[in-house]
Protein backbone atom coordinates (compact mmCIF):
# COMPACT_ATOMS: atom_id res chain seq x y z
CA UNK A 1 0.00 0.00 0.00
CA UNK A 2 1.15 3.38 -0.99
CA UNK A 3 2.09 5.33 2.43
CA UNK A 4 2.00 9.49 1.34
CA UNK A 5 4.27 10.25 4.09
CA UNK A 6 7.19 8.06 2.90
CA UNK A 7 9.48 10.33 0.30
CA UNK A 8 11.32 6.52 -0.19
CA UNK A 9 10.07 3.08 -0.76
CA UNK A 10 12.00 -0.07 -1.42
CA UNK A 11 10.41 -3.22 -1.62
CA UNK A 12 12.39 -6.98 -2.14
CA UNK A 13 15.07 -4.95 -4.18
CA UNK A 14 17.26 -7.75 -5.99
CA UNK A 15 20.56 -6.82 -8.48
CA UNK A 16 21.86 -9.15 -9.96
CA UNK A 17 25.10 -8.27 -11.82
CA UNK A 18 25.89 -11.37 -13.80
CA UNK A 19 25.59 -13.52 -10.86
CA UNK A 20 26.34 -11.67 -8.21
CA UNK A 21 23.69 -10.47 -6.38
CA UNK A 22 24.93 -6.65 -4.98
CA UNK A 23 21.90 -6.17 -3.37
CA UNK A 24 19.49 -8.82 -2.11
CA UNK A 25 15.76 -8.82 -1.54
CA UNK A 26 16.35 -5.58 0.33
CA UNK A 27 13.49 -3.54 2.09
CA UNK A 28 13.97 0.04 3.16
CA UNK A 29 11.48 3.04 3.40
CA UNK A 30 11.97 6.80 4.66
CA UNK A 31 9.72 9.14 5.88
CA UNK A 32 9.62 12.64 4.01
CA UNK A 33 12.12 14.86 6.01
CA UNK A 34 14.24 12.36 7.41
CA UNK A 35 17.89 12.54 7.41
CA UNK A 36 19.30 9.00 7.45
CA UNK A 37 22.79 7.55 7.47
CA UNK A 38 23.70 4.38 5.97
CA UNK A 39 26.56 2.53 6.75
CA UNK A 40 28.16 -0.96 6.35
CA UNK A 41 31.60 -2.64 5.32
CA UNK A 42 33.14 -2.00 1.72
CA UNK A 43 31.64 -4.38 -0.67
CA UNK A 44 27.90 -3.98 1.27
CA UNK A 45 26.39 -2.64 -1.72
CA UNK A 46 25.72 1.11 -0.26
CA UNK A 47 26.73 2.26 -3.57
CA UNK A 48 24.91 0.08 -5.98
CA UNK A 49 21.78 0.79 -3.29
CA UNK A 50 22.33 5.15 -4.36
CA UNK A 51 22.57 3.95 -8.38
CA UNK A 52 19.30 1.77 -8.41
CA UNK A 53 17.41 4.86 -6.85
CA UNK A 54 18.59 7.91 -9.27
CA UNK A 55 17.94 4.85 -11.80
CA UNK A 56 21.62 4.29 -12.93
CA UNK A 57 20.98 0.47 -12.62
CA UNK A 58 17.26 -0.94 -12.49
CA UNK A 59 15.88 -3.51 -10.15
CA UNK A 60 16.21 -7.55 -11.65
CA UNK A 61 13.74 -7.93 -9.14
CA UNK A 62 11.72 -5.28 -6.86
CA UNK A 63 10.98 -1.89 -6.91
CA UNK A 64 11.60 1.83 -5.81
CA UNK A 65 8.91 3.89 -5.26
CA UNK A 66 9.67 7.58 -4.84
CA UNK A 67 6.47 9.80 -3.18
CA UNK A 68 4.44 6.50 -4.26
CA UNK A 69 5.91 6.67 -7.62
CA UNK A 70 7.46 3.38 -9.19
CA UNK A 71 10.64 4.53 -10.90
CA UNK A 72 11.17 1.19 -12.90
CA UNK A 73 10.63 2.85 -16.09
CA UNK A 74 12.33 6.28 -15.57
CA UNK A 75 15.31 6.83 -17.11
CA UNK A 76 18.18 8.76 -14.69
CA UNK A 77 17.68 12.22 -16.46
CA UNK A 78 13.57 11.98 -15.34
CA UNK A 79 14.09 10.77 -12.15
CA UNK A 80 16.56 14.07 -11.65
CA UNK A 81 13.30 15.75 -12.48
CA UNK A 82 11.19 14.33 -10.33
CA UNK A 83 13.62 15.72 -7.31
CA UNK A 84 16.36 13.54 -6.92
CA UNK A 85 19.78 14.86 -6.67
CA UNK A 86 22.83 12.89 -5.96
CA UNK A 87 26.52 14.14 -4.83
CA UNK A 88 29.08 11.56 -5.86
CA UNK A 89 32.41 11.31 -4.50
CA UNK A 90 34.60 13.62 -6.56
CA UNK A 91 33.15 16.80 -6.42
CA UNK A 92 32.01 17.92 -10.35
CA UNK A 93 32.31 21.57 -10.30
CA UNK A 94 33.35 23.87 -12.55
CA UNK A 95 36.97 24.51 -11.66
CA UNK A 96 38.05 27.97 -13.44
CA UNK A 97 34.07 29.41 -12.54
CA UNK A 98 33.38 31.21 -9.18
CA UNK A 99 31.41 29.42 -6.82
CA UNK A 100 28.93 32.32 -7.42
CA UNK A 101 28.93 31.19 -10.73
CA UNK A 102 29.17 27.49 -10.58
CA UNK A 103 25.79 28.13 -7.93
CA UNK A 104 24.11 30.77 -10.77
CA UNK A 105 24.75 27.27 -13.41
CA UNK A 106 23.11 25.09 -11.48
CA UNK A 107 20.11 27.62 -10.49
CA UNK A 108 19.45 27.70 -14.12
CA UNK A 109 20.72 24.40 -15.26
CA UNK A 110 16.58 23.62 -16.78
CA UNK A 111 17.30 26.57 -19.31
CA UNK A 112 20.81 25.37 -20.19
CA UNK A 113 23.92 26.76 -19.95
CA UNK A 114 24.35 29.11 -22.58
CA UNK A 115 21.38 32.13 -22.08
CA UNK A 116 23.18 31.97 -18.18
CA UNK A 117 26.61 33.07 -19.23
CA UNK A 118 24.82 35.53 -21.47
CA UNK A 119 21.94 36.84 -20.10
CA UNK A 120 22.38 38.76 -16.68
CA UNK A 121 21.05 36.19 -13.56
CA UNK A 122 17.36 38.23 -12.46
CA UNK A 123 17.38 39.65 -9.23
CA UNK A 124 15.47 36.98 -7.51
CA UNK A 125 18.16 34.21 -8.80
CA UNK A 126 21.16 36.22 -7.27
CA UNK A 127 19.74 36.01 -4.20
CA UNK A 128 19.07 32.38 -4.16
CA UNK A 129 22.67 32.34 -5.34
CA UNK A 130 23.59 34.72 -2.53
CA UNK A 131 21.26 32.46 0.04
CA UNK A 132 23.40 29.51 -1.01
CA UNK A 133 26.37 30.77 -0.56
CA UNK A 134 25.77 31.82 2.78
CA UNK A 135 24.81 28.26 3.35
CA UNK A 136 27.38 26.85 2.30
CA UNK A 137 29.73 28.86 4.06
CA UNK A 138 31.51 30.95 1.05
CA UNK A 139 30.94 34.54 1.18
CA UNK A 140 34.23 35.25 1.30
CA UNK A 141 35.43 33.30 -1.38
CA UNK A 142 32.55 33.62 -3.44
CA UNK A 143 34.42 35.09 -6.71
CA UNK A 144 37.64 33.30 -6.66
CA UNK A 145 38.04 30.78 -8.89
CA UNK A 146 36.83 27.18 -7.70
CA UNK A 147 40.31 25.62 -8.50
CA UNK A 148 41.01 27.98 -5.29
CA UNK A 149 38.96 25.78 -2.75
CA UNK A 150 40.15 23.77 -0.21
CA UNK A 151 38.61 20.02 -1.04
CA UNK A 152 36.38 20.78 1.58
CA UNK A 153 35.16 23.76 0.87
CA UNK A 154 34.59 21.88 -2.59
CA UNK A 155 32.66 19.39 -1.34
CA UNK A 156 30.12 22.23 -0.07
CA UNK A 157 30.01 23.79 -2.89
CA UNK A 158 29.39 20.96 -4.74
CA UNK A 159 26.30 20.47 -2.43
CA UNK A 160 25.12 24.24 -2.75
CA UNK A 161 24.63 23.22 -5.92
CA UNK A 162 22.82 19.97 -5.65
CA UNK A 163 20.18 21.78 -3.54
CA UNK A 164 20.20 24.81 -6.47
CA UNK A 165 18.07 22.40 -8.23
CA UNK A 166 15.52 21.64 -4.91
CA UNK A 167 15.73 18.68 -5.03
CA UNK A 168 13.42 16.63 -2.23
CA UNK A 169 15.82 13.81 -1.76
CA UNK A 170 19.31 14.56 -1.78
CA UNK A 171 21.42 11.24 -1.90
CA UNK A 172 25.02 11.88 -0.53
CA UNK A 173 28.12 9.38 -1.17
CA UNK A 174 30.95 9.40 1.51
CA UNK A 175 31.02 13.25 2.12
CA UNK A 176 34.06 13.34 4.72
CA UNK A 177 36.30 11.32 2.71
CA UNK A 178 39.45 12.61 2.64
CA UNK A 179 38.30 15.53 5.01
CA UNK A 180 40.19 17.28 7.50
CA UNK A 181 38.55 17.51 11.19
CA UNK A 182 37.36 20.97 11.14
CA UNK A 183 35.79 20.64 7.39
CA UNK A 184 34.23 17.09 8.19
CA UNK A 185 32.28 19.38 11.11
CA UNK A 186 31.25 21.87 8.61
CA UNK A 187 29.88 19.26 6.22
CA UNK A 188 28.11 17.71 9.04
CA UNK A 189 26.73 21.27 9.83
CA UNK A 190 25.75 21.73 6.88
CA UNK A 191 24.02 18.35 6.39
CA UNK A 192 21.66 18.63 9.59
CA UNK A 193 20.91 22.35 8.80
CA UNK A 194 19.83 21.27 5.23
CA UNK A 195 18.09 18.23 6.81
CA UNK A 196 15.43 21.34 7.92
CA UNK A 197 14.10 21.39 4.46
CA UNK A 198 15.13 18.02 2.65
CA UNK A 199 15.54 14.12 2.61
CA UNK A 200 18.54 12.91 3.17
CA UNK A 201 20.65 9.93 2.69
CA UNK A 202 24.07 10.12 3.56
CA UNK A 203 26.73 6.95 2.91
CA UNK A 204 29.56 7.65 5.48
CA UNK A 205 31.96 5.25 6.85
CA UNK A 206 33.48 7.98 9.48
CA UNK A 207 31.39 7.02 12.76
CA UNK A 208 32.41 10.44 14.58
CA UNK A 209 30.58 12.14 11.85
CA UNK A 210 27.82 9.67 11.70
CA UNK A 211 27.27 10.19 15.40
CA UNK A 212 27.46 13.61 14.77
CA UNK A 213 24.93 14.00 12.00
CA UNK A 214 22.81 10.58 12.37
CA UNK A 215 19.47 10.30 14.01
CA UNK A 216 18.22 7.23 12.04
CA UNK A 217 21.26 4.44 10.59
CA UNK A 218 21.04 1.81 8.74
CA UNK A 219 23.72 -0.57 8.49
CA UNK A 220 24.21 -2.45 4.98
CA UNK A 221 25.75 -5.75 4.96
CA UNK A 222 25.97 -8.14 1.95
CA UNK A 223 22.92 -6.03 -0.12
CA UNK A 224 20.78 -6.49 2.65
CA UNK A 225 19.74 -4.54 6.02
CA UNK A 226 21.40 -6.02 8.89
CA UNK A 227 19.89 -3.59 11.21
CA UNK A 228 18.53 -0.31 12.20
CA UNK A 229 18.60 1.82 14.49
CA UNK A 230 19.76 4.90 16.59
CA UNK A 231 23.66 5.13 16.49
CA UNK A 232 24.17 3.78 19.88
CA UNK A 233 21.58 0.80 19.12
CA UNK A 234 23.31 0.30 16.05
CA UNK A 235 26.79 0.48 17.67
CA UNK A 236 25.95 -2.01 20.26
CA UNK A 237 24.18 -4.69 18.09
CA UNK A 238 26.52 -8.10 18.08
CA UNK A 239 25.87 -8.66 14.72
CA UNK A 240 27.07 -4.95 13.30
CA UNK A 241 30.00 -5.53 15.55
CA UNK A 242 30.96 -8.43 14.48
CA UNK A 243 30.58 -7.79 10.05
CA UNK A 244 31.36 -4.05 10.51
CA UNK A 245 33.12 -2.53 13.61
CA UNK A 246 34.79 -5.41 14.81
CA UNK A 247 35.28 -7.10 17.99
CA UNK A 248 37.37 -5.01 20.68
CA UNK A 249 40.58 -6.15 20.72
CA UNK A 250 41.53 -7.88 23.77
CA UNK A 251 45.33 -7.49 25.36
CA UNK A 252 46.88 -11.06 24.65
CA UNK A 253 48.65 -10.12 27.68
CA UNK A 254 46.31 -8.55 29.95
CA UNK A 255 47.20 -9.14 33.94
CA UNK A 256 44.72 -12.40 34.48
P1 LIG B 1 29.83 -0.31 -1.33
O1 LIG B 1 29.51 1.02 -1.90
O2 LIG B 1 29.00 -0.69 -0.15
O3 LIG B 1 31.29 -0.48 -1.02
P2 LIG B 1 29.09 -1.31 -3.96
O4 LIG B 1 27.66 -1.02 -4.09
O5 LIG B 1 30.04 -0.41 -4.68
O6 LIG B 1 29.49 -1.45 -2.43
O7 LIG B 1 29.37 -2.78 -4.49
C1 LIG B 1 28.68 -3.92 -3.98
C2 LIG B 1 29.21 -5.15 -4.68
O8 LIG B 1 28.75 -5.17 -6.02
C3 LIG B 1 30.74 -5.21 -4.73
O9 LIG B 1 31.13 -6.56 -4.51
C4 LIG B 1 31.05 -4.76 -6.13
O10 LIG B 1 32.24 -5.35 -6.58
C5 LIG B 1 29.85 -5.25 -6.91
N1 LIG B 1 29.53 -4.40 -8.07
C6 LIG B 1 29.23 -3.08 -8.01
N2 LIG B 1 28.96 -2.62 -9.25
C7 LIG B 1 29.10 -3.67 -10.09
C8 LIG B 1 28.95 -3.86 -11.51
N3 LIG B 1 28.59 -2.85 -12.31
N4 LIG B 1 29.18 -5.09 -12.03
C9 LIG B 1 29.53 -6.11 -11.23
N5 LIG B 1 29.67 -6.02 -9.89
C10 LIG B 1 29.47 -4.83 -9.33
MG1 LIG C 1 30.63 2.82 -2.24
Amino acid sequence: MINPDRILEIENLTINFDGFKALRNLNFHMETGELRVIIGPNGAGKTTFLDVITGKVKPTEGQVRFKGRNLRALSEHQIARLGIGRKFQTPRIYLKLTPRQNLELSCNRDKGILPTLIQKTPVAERRTVGGLLETIGLVPKADIAAALLSHGEKQRLEIGMLVAQSPDLLLVDEPVAGLTDEETYLTGELLTSLAESHSIIVIEHDMEFVRQIARQVTVLHEGSVLCEGTIDEVQSNPRVIEVYLGQPQEEPHAAA
